[in-house]
């Protein structure tokens, strides 16, 4: 039984499923996403796999500050992945709330709604620096799962 846990942990880790989900971006950083899974930087290099339902996806990838209106929608996706799950915060805006911080219809950054397991800052966040937190966080559960 054992082995097979690590199998699934292992195959998981070398082709994580992300789904990406924008909870009130300006786009900018939507596109900066789309950019890294295209062929130019080419993230599936490191198995990962764009998804577009979350009862497929280990990693949800979220850009945007979280605004009271998709509240309620973010946190129905994030119960319909399959756990292990882990959440990446792409973009100032999703990491700390950003220009949007204060706003009257803006709750704040991811981590006011979900466990955050990676941020990403930028404005927009480039793609290299989405591989670089994408590439960090597979490292880091690797290490963990080791542990
Ligand atoms: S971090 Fe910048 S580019 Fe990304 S959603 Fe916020 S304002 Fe737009």
């Amino acid at each position: 039984m054992k082995i097979i846990t690590k199998m699934i942990n292992w195959s998981r880790l070398k082709s994580p499923w992300v789904l990406h989900f924008n909870t009130g971006a300006c786009n900018a950083c939507d596109i900066e996403i789309i950019a890294s899974l295209t062929p130019r930087y080419d993230l599936e290099r490191f198995g990962v796999l764009l998804k577009g339902t979350p009862r497929h996806a280990d990693v949800l990838l979220c850009s945007g500050p979280v605004t009271k209106q998709i509240e309620c929608r973010l946190l129905r996706i994030y119960e319909q992945m399959p756990e292990p799950k882990f959440v990446v915060a792409i973009g100032t805006c999703a990491c700390t709330g950003g220009v949007f911080n204060g706003c009257y219809n803006v709750q704040g950054g991811i981590n006011t709604v979900l466990p955050v397991s990676a941020y990403i800052p930028g404005c927009p966040a480039s793609p290299k620096a989405i591989i670089d937190g994408v590439a960090k966080l597979l490292q880091s559960l690797e290490e963990g799962d080791k542990k």
